[in-house]
């Protein structure tokens, strides 16, 4: 059971970012806030850790 309730929190996490911002297609890894476009670097905290969520 453990395992599902693990799979189900990943699932809702990744929800999560897609309903916070309809267009979100980038996160920041650092810092986990949702973006719209691709940055080399995070505008929020300035890490080179944006990453696609596709
Ligand atoms: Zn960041």
């Amino acid at each position: 059971m453990s395992l599902f309730r693990k799979a189900g929190t990943e699932f809702e996490r990744a929800k999560r970012a897609v309903i916070g911002n309809e267009e979100a297609a980038f996160v920041c890894t650092s810092c986990e806030e949702d973006l719209t476009e691709e940055h080399s670097h995070c505008p929020h905290c300035g890490e080179a850790t944006v990453e696609s969520l596709e």
